[in-house]
């Protein structure tokens, strides 16, 4: 296992993380407990959760894990600025996390889910979560107070250049490099640590190997190359991975020991193949979940993300959007694109800031390519 400093702190961190956003939630408690501690034993020791993951149960595994994990670790979680909006309110989550993981203390705490710089203002007005952080810091309840981010670069950097925090977690990944680069740059240069989250871009790398072969070098598929991207990057401290079998943690593990980063050249290479509007690519963090028509707004989301990445037409997209009918991700589903009414809740809950609607209005002209035909 590759081992990072994770900036200042003085923290030496597993180059791959565990993220406890994909527990299998037909498994147990503690069956996925033991997950967790298989990764640990592999040398993994830096542990990603948060309130509310997998139905809210993703503190209560990693607190029955870390009753008796093999190995030394670090724990994160985090709370929103936008509904911890109280330094009091900050100090009862932060209690309530430390309750329900069994620690002493939270060694890395987010301030959750920055997608404006509005958020980061909220947070760090006088009374405001920063401050109920900063006192819970004091009194030794956390160690770092680091935040994450879906802003752009620039936005990043802007945070990063105020000093007030001692890392980041950031949606980065094979895919989307060439856009949130700067955010990582600026982040890495001013010694803040530097944690990628999504690597296999909401699912869409494996989910499309062939076609994206380009990414690969000899002997790896498209997927092992995505995590190897993040978790080799000098830039980059820890890549986090919703893990949900031990096969996955193995071959994370294995690239860790290789730990290979991409050549200028190869990344150059990459970035010559990739769709010019990858930036704004659907991540599947699936917040956008609660529509009241039931449209699965997350599923049609990656399935437009075909069209950004591999340019295709408007008749391929026809083809695409009747395959993910019968086969893919648009099965079974309540409501189609067209029943859309604009109430834009969507959108306000989009950690992308992705114009949802008018998605789903090209997806809508797809589908009903579709039904014409099959009439
Ligand atoms: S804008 Fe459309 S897709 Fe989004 S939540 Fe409202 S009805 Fe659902
Ligand atoms: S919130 Fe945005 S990025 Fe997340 S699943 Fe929905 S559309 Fe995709």
């Amino acid at each position: 296992m590759l081992y990072n400093n994770y900036g200042k702190t003085g923290k030496k961190v597993s180059a791959v993380g565990f993220g406890g956003m994909r527990f299998d939630l037909d498994k147990s408690i503690d069956e996925n407990a033991e997950l967790l501690r298989y990764a640990n034993s592999k040398g993994i020791n830096y542990f990603d959760t948060a309130p509310n993951y997998c139905d809210d149960k993703s503190e209560e595994i990693f607190g029955k894990a870390f009753k008796n994990m093999p190995g030394q670790f670090y724990v994160s979680t985090k709370s929103m600025p936008t509904k911890v909006d109280t330094a009091q309110k900050a100090r009862e989550a932060v209690e309530k996390s430390i309750e329900r993981l069994g620690v002493d203390k939270i060694n890395f705490y987010h301030v959750w889910c920055l997608r404006e710089m509005d958020h980061y203002y909220q947070a760090m007005r006088p009374g405001g979560q920063y401050e109920g952080l900063l006192r819970c810091k004091e009194e030794g309840l956390i160690d770092h107070i680091v935040f994450s981010s879906h802003q752009p670069g620039k936005e990043i950097k802007q945070i990063v250049d105020e000093g007030k925090m001692e890392g980041v977690l950031l949606g980065v990944n094979i895919l989307n490099f060439p856009y949130r680069w700067d955010g990582v740059v600026s982040a890495q240069e001013k010694g803040l640590g530097v944690v990628a989250m999504n690597p296999l871009g909401g699912g869409v790398i494996p989910a499309n190997e062939e076609k994206l072969s380009f990414l690969a070098s000899e002997g790896e598929t498209p997927t092992e190359a995505a995590l190897r991207f993040v978790i080799a990057s000098p830039q980059i401290t820890v890549a986090l991975n919703g893990f949900s079998t031990k096969e996955q943690i193995d071959t994370a593990c294995k690239i860790a020991d290789r730990a290979e980063p991409f050549t200028e050249e190869q990344l150059e290479n990459i970035k010559s193949h990739l769709g010019s509007n990858m930036n704004a690519a659907c991540t599947g963090c699936g917040y956008c979940w609660d529509c009241p028509q039931e449209i699965p707004v997350p599923a049609y989301m990656l399935f437009y993300n075909e069209k950004q990445m591999f340019n295709s037409s408007e008749e391929d997209m026809v083809k695409r959007v009747d395959v993910q009918h019968k086969w893919g991700m648009l099965v079974g589903r309540k409501a189609s694109s067209h029943e859309c009414i604009k109430c834009g809740k969507c959108e306000e809950a989009c950690t992308q800031r992705l114009s949802i609607t008018e998605r789903l209005n090209e997806v809508a002209a797809w589908e009903k390519a579709v039904r014409e035909k099959s009439e």
